[in-house]
């Protein structure tokens, strides 16, 4: 891991602690921020997260307008849309950093394991799911959580290793992709990795 997603990380670590501890001092969201970000941006990382309305990166991250480039998808599921918006922050804006967040009683991995079969994209959205945690006997033992965990790893692993730019900046760049976990009841959030450098 460089400097910069060193850095990035520390950045978003203070937020979190700010958040948890309800000590949030919301920057970057006045006016001043906004003209500034007229010039362009330069968030400090990108960040696929899930879609659940209980889980906005830029509330729980203490952070504002030009902060992070988020892509969300229900069960952080990643397609090609999703791999391109990566592409596009790490080739174009030039993120050191990509947090894949997953969070505690995810209700996408839940109706995953649970076997739910609903029609339309919803319904192969949660075969991906499936796919990714393992045979369904083996995931019901688990519990949520802990599926969600080696889930949001595995789709760090897919980023990483994915045939796309984002593959190209880990290797050239050293672009960090982390995956972590959001708890719903703490209000924090947890590296499920370890890496050099990192708090
Ligand atoms: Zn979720």
């Amino acid at each position: 891991m460089n400097s910069r997603a060193a850095a990035a990380i520390n950045f978003l670590f203070e937020g979190n602690r700010r958040f948890a501890g309800s000590l949030l001092i919301h920057p970057h969201q006045d006016r001043q921020r906004r003209t500034k970000c007229l010039q362009g941006q330069q968030p400090l990382a990108a960040l696929l997260g899930c879609a659940d309305s209980r889980v906005p990166p830029e509330v729980l991250f203490d952070c504002g307008i030009g902060d992070l480039f988020v892509v969300r998808t229900a069960g952080t599921v990643i397609d090609n849309a999703v791999i391109a918006s990566l592409e596009y922050a790490v080739d174009h804006l030039h993120v050191p950093l990509i947090m894949v967040l997953g969070h505690t009683a995810c209700g996408a991995v839940t109706a995953a394991l649970e076997g739910a079969t609903p029609p339309g994209a919803l319904g192969r959205l949660l075969d991906g799911i499936r796919n990714m945690c393992g045979s369904a006997g083996e995931s019901a033992t688990e519990g949520v959580d802990a599926v969600v965990r080696r889930y949001t790893v595995h789709i760090a692993d897919s980023l990483r290793t994915a045939g796309t730019m984002v593959r190209a900046a880990v290797e050239r760049d050293g672009c960090a992709v982390v995956p972590a976990c959001y708890s719903l009841t703490e209000g924090t959030v947890e590296l499920l990795e370890h890496h050099a450098a990192m708090p």
